[in-house]
């Protein structure tokens, strides 16, 4: 009996990462087995495995499938990692991580957001992500070190505090740029020496704000 295939636009979806430039074999599988379109609003289940961003609740966005993919290809994420993300959204980039990470924290400023998305993934199965609510900016004592950091809203600058975060060997990307200009993505390695800085592509991100949002 031939082994099922996947939907056509799951396997379009694979296609494109992989015309992009994704290779990473244990990023790929990922990307095809979390179900995007449970992360997208209701209307747009339509569109969840086109390569674009899309509108989420309170004005924020569930980034474009490629950037998710090529973040975390750039992150190099492994079993034993503890991996903080800034910017939860819809939780679909911490879905992606919890399956190649040990444990994933994830926090974001608005509690509309930071509700859906742990109901979200609490119902999905991903039981090794927390969602906090909280500022990225300004991370709880009680938060402890990373292996790996992923910022997925843009910050002007990357912050020391937050660098301060990083285990040794630890990876931190982050797209970095004016909330309406040209951002890039930039990835810190912590090394003995010091922090080795390099920048990867342009991008394009909601701005990284200061504070738990008042509305919602
Ligand atoms: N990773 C998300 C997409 C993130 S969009 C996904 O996979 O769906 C960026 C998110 O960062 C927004 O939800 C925004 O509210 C949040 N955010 C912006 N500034 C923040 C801050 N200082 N702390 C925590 N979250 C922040």
């Amino acid at each position: 009996m031939a082994t099922p295939q996947p939907p056509p636009e799951k396997m379009m979806f694979q296609l494109t990462l992989r015309r992009r430039g994704i290779s990473d074999q244990a990023v790929l599988r990922t990307m095809e087995e979390v179900p995007r379109e449970a992360f997208v609003e209701r209307g747009d289940a339509a569109y969840a495995y086109r390569d674009s961003a899309l509108g989420i609740e309170c004005g924020q966005t569930i980034s474009q499938p490629f950037v998710v993919a090529y973040m975390t290809e750039q992150l190099g994420v492994q079993k034993s990692h503890r991996v903080l993300e800034i910017g939860t959204g819809s939780g679909y980039q911490a879905a992606i991580l919890s399956r190649l990470a040990r444990e994933v924290v994830s926090i974001e400023r608005y509690r509309t957001l930071a509700d859906g998305a742990r109901k979200r993934l609490a119902r999905l199965g991903y039981d090794n992500v927390e969602v906090i609510l909280g500022d990225g900016y300004e991370l709880p004592d009680t938060i402890g070190t990373f292996d790996r950091i992923i910022v997925t809203a843009a910050m002007e600058s990357i912050p020391d505090r937050l660098l301060e975060r990083l285990e040794p060997g630890g990876v931190l990307i982050a797209p970095v740029g004016p909330h309406h200009g040209i951002q890039t993505l930039v990835k810190v390695l912590k090394t003995d020496a010091g922090f080795d800085r390099r920048e990867l592509v342009d991008v394009r991100f909601v701005p990284a704000l200061p504070g738990i949002a008042r509305e919602l």
